[in-house]
């Protein structure tokens, strides 16, 4: 399997790449992404053959479909990182939560949030390439809180990958905080940045187009990569549990084989749900995605009006802080799918220079062939959260962004599955105040509502709380490059 580009060919990169290319250097011509030249087939019969599949079985029979250029033990490798999971035996456990309305559950990895799913394999992918290459690689991120930590404990301790990771100083949660700088590995470098999450994720933009930075890091023979979801090699990880959370459900008895369902989706990035748009159009039986979003509703807009328009926008922060973006990089994929790379390369281009493009009316209704799309407010998300508490589900602000899509937007009467993708115990201090409980700080926070409901706080967030702090560094924008340097 080759893979292309999203806005079309430069003529200066080659126009069609492996899989390790396109996930080693993933910036493709004139700003695009990569994807796959094709999808392969995962229909009816994919899936009945699947059926008995555990979820490492299913992945690597999906992996080889993608026909691509990574050899099986690297893949199996890869694939075992799976068992370090609360239940080795099933990583993405599924629960139901009403009669027609199932819950896979993507947070039961080392740091609780669903990117885990996906950078746990990847990063054993990733720094194996490098490795066989001989080649040394800096992965940077700017963090909200999830991606920041799943980054950092994928690939610490790993060869030839570094990674450098910026968080707002005070912008995220207590144990996102305590995950990423109690992180200790030489390979590894985290910096609290004084300001907001946009100041941080501007700063690290401004730095990665430096030329200075670019010519030091060439000096010391440093490439750059990335580990967020422009990353075709997150983008496949994220579609397996798509089908597995489906064929639980057949095994269970709770739905045929064939029988179509919604899938609900707490976007950001848009790559989990570009993940279930891939598994849609290889045949997984999906009536429509259905995208939940909170107050920073872009996507709604897009997905209703055909409107992407962030002209008079700004950032809202939110309790669901991993879901408050305004430019969803992941949205691109399915543009170029759809439109092709010439319309694409022109609605990308309108979106940097305008900061607005516009479908028409017959690419709208394309789009609303597989997607619909709904927002709630933080109000909505607690008392949806206090809600399903009452009838004994807890769950964290970015799932509960779902309940509406779920109560709202079915036009069938089919079954739903969403995704959760975080554990409560990241989000403690919002699940404590929906469930009314006082709290000052995230461990008061865990603590209460492990006590009141019965829950139990996983180990490794409880060890959080006593582990050293390695990374004390908080410092303004214009240092970044200075540390980061002398990390280097
Ligand atoms: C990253 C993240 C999201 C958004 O996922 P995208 O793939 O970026 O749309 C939603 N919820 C949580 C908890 C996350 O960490």
């Amino acid at each position: 399997m080759q893979f292309i580009e999203t806005r079309g060919n430069d003529g200066k990169r080659a126009s069609h790449v492996n899989f390790s290319d396109a996930i080693l250097n993933p910036s493709a011509s004139f700003g695009g992404l990569y994807v796959p030249e094709s999808l392969p087939d995962m229909g009816i019969e994919f899936l009945a053959d699947a059926i008995n599949s555990d979820y490492k079985t299913l992945a690597f029979e999906l992996l080889k479909k993608f026909e691509i250029d990574i050899e099986d033990a690297l893949l199996w490798e890869a694939l075992n990182c799976y068992d370090s999971f609360d239940d080795a035996n099933n990583p993405a456990p599924v629960k139901s939560i009403e009669e027609d309305c199932f819950v896979t559950e993507l947070y039961h990895g080392p740091t609780r949030a669903f990117k885990d799913m996906a950078l746990q394999p990847f990063g054993v992918i990733l720094s194996a390439l490098a490795a066989q290459r001989g080649e040394e690689y800096l992965i940077m991120a700017a963090t909200s809180g999830d991606t920041g930590p799943a980054t950092l404990e994928t690939f610490k301790n790993r060869p030839n990958i570094r990674v450098a990771c910026l968080y707002p100083d005070g912008g995220t949660s207590d144990v996102q905080r305590l995950q990423m700088v109690t992180e200790d590995a030489a390979n590894l470098k985290v910096i609290g940045v004084k300001g907001n999450f946009d100041d941080t994720q501007h700063a690290l933009k401004t730095l990665l187009s430096s030329e200075t930075f670019k010519a030091e890091l060439q000096a010391k023979g440093i490439k750059l990569s990335a580990a967020n979801s422009v990353n075709f090699g997150r983008i496949i990880f994220q579609i397996i549990y798509h089908l597995y959370g489906y064929l639980e459900l057949v095994r269970r008895d709770d739905i045929a084989l064939g029988e179509k369902v919604y899938l609900i989706v707490p976007s950001g990035n848009f790559g989990n749900a570009l993940g279930a748009y891939y598994a849609k159009k290889a045949g997984l039986p999906v009536e429509k995605i259905l995208i939940a979003s909170n107050t920073n509703n872009i996507l709604t807009d897009l997905i209703n009006k055909g409107e992407y328009d962030i002209r008079d926008r700004a950032l809202v922060l939110t309790r669901s802080p991993a879901m408050d973006i305004l430019k969803s990089s992941n949205v691109e994929r399915v543009l170029f799918d759809k439109f092709g790379s010439e319309r694409t390369r022109e609605m990308m281009q309108d979106l940097e220079e305008k900061h607005l493009y516009r479908l028409s009316a017959e690419e709208l209704a394309s789009l609303r062939e597989d997607f619909d799309a709904i927002d709630s407010s933080d109000a909505e998300g607690l008392a949806f959260m206090a809600d399903y508490a009452d009838k004994g589900y807890i769950m964290d602000p970015h799932t509960a962004t779902c309940i509406k899509a779920y109560r709202e937007l079915r036009s069938e009467p089919l079954p739903a599955i969403l995704c959760s993708t975080a554990e409560w115990t990241k989000f403690s201090m919002s699940v404590a105040e929906a469930l009314q409980i006082e709290a000052e700080s995230d461990l008061e926070a865990l603590e209460k509502i492990s006590q009141e409901t019965g829950l139990k706080i996983p180990p490794m967030i409880k060890a959080l709380f006593s582990k050293r702090v390695i990374h004390d560094k908080v410092v303004e924008k214009e240092k970044i490059k200075e540390e980061m340097l002398s990390f280097l």
